[in-house]
């Protein structure tokens, strides 16, 4: 070794460990970039396979189903100036005895006070509430395509059921959080 000498070995072995540090740093992040990459890849195949096959899409929606006996439907939350779409929810329809049951999460307590989405569950019980839900009626969202994907997450592809409307207003028995249903849409006051 040409630098055995005091200063010379000390500035040897910092170069050396930023060296490697750096090294690691760079992997880490080449690694980062493709995993992101391959990622990105998936997604984009879901969806093109979602929108050119809904046949097979339909499938992977059934399977996924399971065992389950309640079908989920999708409500879109308006934008408060326009009038898009802002973000999506998913629940649950339990065909229940004699009644349906829409089970959803009330988006307040869990995003405004921190319950959690278990807890914040809100059962409409048919019988209670007036609210209706129309099978095979695309929402006006969904512009005339059956498949809905997830925009906030791809991988989640789902065949829209049907609709559901309200007749009056609801709300959640812990926040008093106050909604109604207009065609799957979500409207407060
Ligand atoms: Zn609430």
């Amino acid at each position: 070794m040409p630098d055995n000498d005091g200063a010379g070995s000390g500035k040897t072995l910092n170069f050396v460990r930023m060296g490697t540090r750096s090294s690691a740093f760079e992997k880490q992040q080449a690694q980062k970039v493709a995993d992101a990459k391959k990622r990105r890849a998936i997604q984009d195949r879901q969806v093109q396979i979602a929108k050119r096959n809904p046949q097979q899409a339909m499938m992977k929606t059934a399977r996924l189903g399971g065992k389950k006996t309640h079908a989920t439907v999708i409500l879109g939350f308006k934008h408060k100036k326009d009038s898009t779409i802002e973000h999506f929810m998913t629940c649950e329809l339990i065909d229940h005895v004699d009644e349906l049951i829409l089970q959803m999460m009330c988006p307040r307590c869990v995003f405004s006070h921190g319950v959690s989405p278990d807890e914040a569950q809100m059962k409409l019980h048919q019988k209670n509430r007036k609210w209706e839900f129309v099978p095979g009626k695309l929402p006006w969202w969904a512009n005339d395509n059956p498949i809905w994907v997830n925009p906030e997450d791809p991988r989640e592809v789902l065949t829209i059921p049907g609709t559901i409307n309200m007749a009056e207003w609801g709300y959640c028995p812990l926040c008093k959080w106050k909604f109604t249903i207009d065609d799957a849409t979500i409207r407060t006051d």
